[in-house]
């Protein structure tokens, strides 16, 4: 019997066979969860259903996570199908791709702040109000993902880094919010994954280039490594673990200097 079993989850953010989501759902399934998703809007609908089905899932709904009515919606769905919900998900980003180059002071506009904090930050409060119901009294766990641009700059990645930083905090105020309910709420900081998100950061190839060279595995991350991890951090068997961001990224973020191997004498 998987450590999940018994568990109910609902996976929001997955958009391919690639997302961080998927690999997270698999592993949820592997360990005995039964899963329902959500998708953005109907063209990644024909994506998701398939993916879901591979997996017995039935339960599958829209939810943009920008519209309060959607969330609303998704998780009424939820309640008339399941009554209860163990686990949510979240993996779900999003920035302007021109605020995702260049220049972090010019290319920072304020709509592109706005939008980026929007989608990829306040929605992990909007979905932990609309599950707090469902979720409460259950031993239940919220999770979202993040990456090592919230505490560290990195080329490109600009605003999504200030919004990860407020994803960050948010992981804190909500686990200290709805941890006497019962319910925990922690962050997974991948390593770079090749994911359509990812391919909106400009320079994303060099990213993977520079993880294989310095990490301390010098390997980069798989869909399966951050999915275990996340299948770890909503099982019972981390029940006291929340409020944490758990480092997934091969070591690169322990890292503080490296060389260049050198070729063995
Ligand atoms: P992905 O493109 O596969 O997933 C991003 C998801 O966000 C998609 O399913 C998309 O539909 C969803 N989304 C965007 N706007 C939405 C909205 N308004 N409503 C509902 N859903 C919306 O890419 P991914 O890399 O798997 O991203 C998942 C999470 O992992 C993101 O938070 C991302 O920042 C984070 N992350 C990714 C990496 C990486 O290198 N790929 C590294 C660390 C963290």
């Amino acid at each position: 019997m998987g450590f999940l079993a018994g568990k109910r989850a609902l996976i929001v953010g997955v958009a391919t066979d690639r997302s961080i989501a998927w690999g997270i759902a698999q592993a949820m399934h592997r360990e005995g969860a039964a899963l329902a998703f959500s998708y953005q809007n109907e063209r990644l609908a024909e994506r998701v259903r398939p993916l879901a089905e591979s997996v017995g899932s039935r339960l599958v709904l829209p939810l943009d996570v920008g519209a309060d009515a959607d969330i609303e919606r998704g998780f009424e769905q939820v309640r008339s199908e399941w009554g209860h919900l163990d686990i949510v998900v979240h993996a779900v980003a999003n920035a302007p791709r021109e605020a995702l180059t260049g220049s972090f002071v010019e290319n920072t506009s304020r709509e592109a702040f706005r939008a980026a904090h929007d989608i990829s930050s306040y929605s992990l409060t909007g979905l932990a109000r609309a599950a707090r119901p469902l979720m409460q009294g259950r031993a239940a766990a919220l999770l979202t993902l993040t990456y090592l641009g919230a505490v560290r700059s990195i080329p490109n990645y600009n605003v999504m880094g200030v919004a990860k930083a407020s994803l960050e905090a948010s992981v804190r105020f909500l686990a200290a919010d709805l941890g006497p309910l019962g319910i925990r709420v922690n962050g997974i900081s991948a390593g770079p994954v090749k994911t359509l998100a990812a391919a909106g950061v400009s320079g994303f190839r060099r990213m993977l280039g520079q993880v294989e060279k310095i990490a301390p595995l010098r390997r980069n991350v798989t869909l399966e490594d951050v999915g275990n991890a996340a299948a770890f951090l909503c099982s019972d068997l981390a029940a006291g673990i929340t409020g944490e961001i758990l480092y997934v990224d091969g070591g690169f973020s322990t890292v503080g200097m490296s060389f260049p191997q050198e070729p063995e004498s």
